[in-house]
């Protein structure tokens, strides 16, 4: 197939490089030039990589990103035609997505929303789980761009619904880390060895894929950005919009959302959203630290 791939970030860039691999002709583009993948084609604006494509699939930063690639100046809707697909990979906001879908949609294009789980090295080895909101025989076309960038397709419904669902689920990545962020705090402030708290979670009922992929980076005290604490906290945001609309109370996240503010504050917007332990260390006056990195 031939495809635009939009936005070369941590996400992005192996998400199109996968494509190239597995053979579809891929046209790429990103804001900030000088971004490669092999055997792409770099186009200069997102128009002209949408130029002929059956497929535009997006992974930028936010909402607002997505609405400028799509609509904005040399934005790809002039390109779209009747039967070319718009994909949005970024995580957005789900209101914001049907009222995209519908856009594209009245110049004959159709629009699957597919925000992904899964960490860059997922995106790198194609092994990402695809969240996806759109009609189904629409997905079905798409199917093998699916395939060369992910192990898993789920569909949750129809447009918008693929981002519902990603929002519900990294509510409980962004808790399941402070618990565990809290817990390593309080045990290292009692005494409590962290590789010894690390045997103990992952042989009980709270072990998690969150502590699995993040403790060896914490331990090490390695805080650089695998998913940028600022993409999490623009989550976090969705998230209490999401609940507002909907008149749902959700007390752990806003505190969460607190301890992401406060870390923003000092400067670690950048950083792994798993730095958000270095501020319960400094208000505990301890640091974690793995036999490793001592
Ligand atoms: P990233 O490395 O920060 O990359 C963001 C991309 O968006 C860059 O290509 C950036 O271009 C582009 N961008 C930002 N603002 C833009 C704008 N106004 N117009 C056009 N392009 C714009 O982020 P990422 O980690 O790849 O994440 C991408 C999406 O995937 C986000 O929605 C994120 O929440 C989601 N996600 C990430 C992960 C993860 O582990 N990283 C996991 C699941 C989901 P420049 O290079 O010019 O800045």
């Amino acid at each position: 197939m031939r495809v635009a791939f939009l936005g070369l970030g941590i996400m992005g860039r192996g998400m199109a490089s996968n494509l190239v691999k597995a053979g579809h002709a891929v046209s790429a583009w990103n804001r900030t030039p000088g971004k490669q993948v092999e055997n792409a084609r770099i186009a200069s604006t997102p128009a002209e990589a949408a130029e002929g494509a059956d497929v535009v699939w997006l992974c930028v930063s936010d909402t607002n990103a997505v609405e400028s690639v799509l609509f904005g100046e040399d934005g790809v809707e002039p390109q779209l035609r009747e039967g070319s697909i718009v994909v949005n990979s970024s995580t957005i906001s789900p209101s914001a997505t049907r009222e995209f879908a519908e856009r594209v949609r009245a110049g004959g294009a159709d629009f699957v929303d597919a925000p992904v789980t899964g960490s860059k090295v997922a995106a790198e080895s194609g092994q990402l789980v695809f969240i996806v909101g759109g009609a189904e025989a629409t997905i079905e076309r798409i199917q093998p761009l699916f395939s060369a960038m992910g192990k898993t397709v789920l569909r949750m419904g129809d447009v918008g619904m693929g981002q519902s669902a990603k929002l519900a689920q990294n509510l409980m990545t962004s808790v399941i880390f402070e618990a565990f962020a809290e817990a390593l705090t309080l045990a290292t402030k009692l005494g409590v060895q962290p590789e010894s708290l690390l045997a103990l979670i992952q042989s009980s009922m709270v072990r998690s894929g969150v502590v699995d992929y993040k403790a060896p980076l914490v331990l090490r005290r390695d805080f650089s950005a695998h998913f940028p604490m600022r993409l999490m906290f623009k989550d976090i945001r969705l998230m209490l919009e999401a609940a507002k609309e909907t008149r749902v109370k959700l007390p752990a996240l806003e505190t969460v959302s607190e301890i992401y503010e406060l870390a923003m504050e000092e400067g670690q917007q950048d950083l792994d959203y798993a730095a958000t332990l270095t501020l319960l260390e400094k208000w505990a006056g301890v640091e974690v630290r793995g036999a490793a990195a001592s």
